[in-house]
Formats: C-alpha cells, sequence, structure tokens
C-alpha cells in the first residue's frame, strides 16, 4: 500500500500485467479508464471474515464491474510516520501527503493484495477510492494490487499467499 507516487505506481501496475498477462488486462484497464467514473462509494453489503491471510473483505452481494465500492479512510499520518514509510496502513494520497488506515471505521483495511486482482485502486483529491475492475459475485473476497514497492519489499520476502500465486 506503500505506493510512492502513485501515478507512476499506476503504470508500473499496468506495464506489469501487459508484460506478465497477455493484452487482453491492458485492453481492459484501458476501457475501464475511459469511463467516467463516479467517486461515491456504494452502499454494498461488505463482509469481515477469515481469508487466506488472517480477514479478509467479501463481498456480500453481487457487484458490477467499474462500481466505486469503498472509499479507503484514515488519519492524517503524522511526520514520523511519513519518514518512516513503514506502517502496513499507510497510504499516499498525493505528493507528501499520506493517511493511516488503521482506524476502526475503515473497513477496506482489511482488503488482502492480490496479483490477479478483483479491486483497483484511484485517489481523486487526496482521497483513496476501491473499484471494481471485473465484475465482483456475491462471496468473493475483494482484492487489489499493493503495488510493486510493497510487494517487493513486504511480501514477496513471505511468498505471496495470493489465489493466483497459491493455486494457478
Ligand atoms: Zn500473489
Amino acid at each position: 500500500m506503500l505506493l510512492k507516487n502513485p501515478k507512476r505506481e499506476k503504470a508500473k501496475i499496468i506495464l506489469y500485467f501487459a508484460s506478465g498477462y497477455s493484452g487482453y488486462f491492458t485492453l481492459m484497464h484501458k476501457s475501464l479508464k475511459n469511463m467516467r467514473r463516479r467517486f461515491l462509494p456504494g452502499t454494498f453489503d461488505l463482509i469481515v471474515k477469515r481469508s487466506q491471510t488472517g480477514r479478509g473483505l467479501f463481498a456480500g452481494e453481487k457487484i458490477s464491474r467499474g462500481s466505486c465500492i469503498i472509499e479507503y479512510i484514515g488519519k492524517p499520518a503524522t511526520k514520523k510516520q511519513i519518514k518512516e514509510n513503514t506502517g502496513k496502513y499507510l497510504f499516499w494520497t498525493g505528493r507528501g501527503t499520506m493517511i493511516d488506515g488503521n482506524i476502526v471505521s475503515n473497513k477496506a483495511r482489511f482488503i488482502n493484495h492480490s496479483c490477479a486482482p478483483n479491486c483497483e485502486i484511484d485517489i481523486k483529491k487526496r482521497r483513496v477510492y476501491i473499484f471494481a475492475k471485473l465484475s465482483i459475485k456475491e462471496g468473493e473476497e475483494l482484492t487489489y494490487n499493493y503495488g510493486t514497492e510493497y510487494f517487493e519489499e513486504q511480501i514477496e520476502p513471505h511468498g505471496c499467499k495470493c489465489f493466483k500465486c497459491l493455486f494457478e
């Protein structure tokens, strides 16, 4: 979740898909980008329960592709947190601004990383939103790609436990 530069990170993710998969994902990403985004979370039923890696956030109902699912809310990060940049729930929201999502009301903090995610992040006016990258079935776990930097530093050393890495 430590996106140093959200724009560049996003570009990296696109490159990742372009190189790791067929052009299908790249095309899909582009078409999603062209959709007019509504930065207003829906009232979806979202359930926190056990997943492959501790707890996860699951869809309690069907969510159509492109929907704004939930906002990743937090309190402003302290100067120390920004400087050290090590907390699990820290999220860059713009140049030099960061939120700490480790607060009870932030249900989005339960969303786990996946290398083949069904959600994606978009930031608008320094606020972080999670969108459905694919159409999501009832009962499916929500995931997004935490980004190359977080992956390399925090996930890769212990082995990624996402569905794709474990079972595909
Ligand atoms: Zn993985």
